[in-house]
């Protein structure tokens, strides 16, 4: 039994290498597929299990889906705590080894809700990306040796747009540092972080479930007091609860994409998506209350 196991695996690998099958990679969300597409370049095009509009933290995986990731060679996803519907499918379905979670990359800066809760969005924070890229370029080389050189290469590469990327959002935001923002779901944590924003309070938690009145009306009282200057919602979600907040008061309130819903898919959806943030995110701040 074992020599058949072994005798399937190395024709497999054989098979792989003689024919130069394209390497097989998938990914979670668009803002990861947009990563992965900088370091596979040419090479391939990683394909992508959640449209920009779908919500990450609640999905009913379809048998396409599931498809799709038994066929992959390899898979970048953000990790369990954004997905956890994810994670058995990777266990049962995925090739050992073939799961790389972008969140148990060393040196990750990692935000948390609570002691045990880790605040998974943190690819809005471009220095995690930057780190990210180094990660997936190896994790492809070792799966597509052929290509390492241009795995590496592009990453390079990708590092200085994502460099570049910090310092023009450092600038942009450059002067409303220090503005107050109500966000819809607990989603901008990282970003915060990374660009000295202060978020007041959240309109959902972290696994973006419904507020209830008394949070409501606490958060109308922190606009009325003057206290807010921007109010962030999510893309693509629902604004009735965000007019409620905001209902009589003149604070300015956004939509911000935080997922690349907005934004063709591909190796400039990600850089594309933190400048629109930015600057969507400088206005609102900026404008007069
Ligand atoms: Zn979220």
């Amino acid at each position: 039994m074992r020599i058949f196991f072994f005798s399937v695996l190395t024709f497999w690998h054989i098979s792989h290498a003689a024919t130069a099958e394209p390497l097989r990679v998938l990914t979670d969300i668009a803002p990861v597929q947009s990563l992965v597409a900088m370091v596979m370049g040419n090479v391939g095009i990683p394909g992508v299990l959640l449209d920009g509009n779908a919500d990450p933290h609640h999905v009913q995986l379809r048998p396409s889906q599931v498809r799709a990731i038994a066929r992959a060679d390899l898979v970048f996803w953000v990790g369990e705590p954004l997905t956890p519907w994810l994670a058995d499918p990777l266990k049962s379905i995925v090739r050992p080894g073939a799961a790389n979670a972008m969140l148990k990359v060393p040196g990750t800066t990692l935000l948390y809700f609570d002691k045990a809760q880790v605040d998974p969005h943190a690819w809005l924070d471009p220095e995690n990306a930057r780190l990210w890229v180094d990660a997936i370029a190896t994790s492809l080389a070792s799966a597509d040796p052929v290509h390492s050189d241009t795995y590496r290469t592009n990453a390079n590469r990708a590092k200085i747009i994502l460099s570049d990327l910090t310092v023009r959002a450092h600038k942009s935001l450059n002067g409303v540092q220090g503005g107050n923002l109500i966000t819809a779901h607990d989603s901008l944590g990282y970003f915060a972080n990374r660009f000295n924003l202060t978020i007041m309070a959240t309109l959902a938690d972290g696994e973006a479930a419904a507020p209830g009145p008394a949070h409501i009306s606490a958060l109308r009282k922190l606009i009325a007091n003057n206290d807010i200057a921007c109010v962030v919602s999510d893309y693509g979600q629902p604004d009735d609860r965000i007019r409620t907040l905001t209902d009589g008061f003149s604070v300015q309130s956004i939509p911000l994409d935080t997922s690349g819903a907005l934004l063709p898919a591909g190796p400039t959806l990600y850089p594309d998506m933190i400048r629109a943030m930015a600057d969507a995110m400088s206005g609102c701040v900026a404008s007069p209350r």
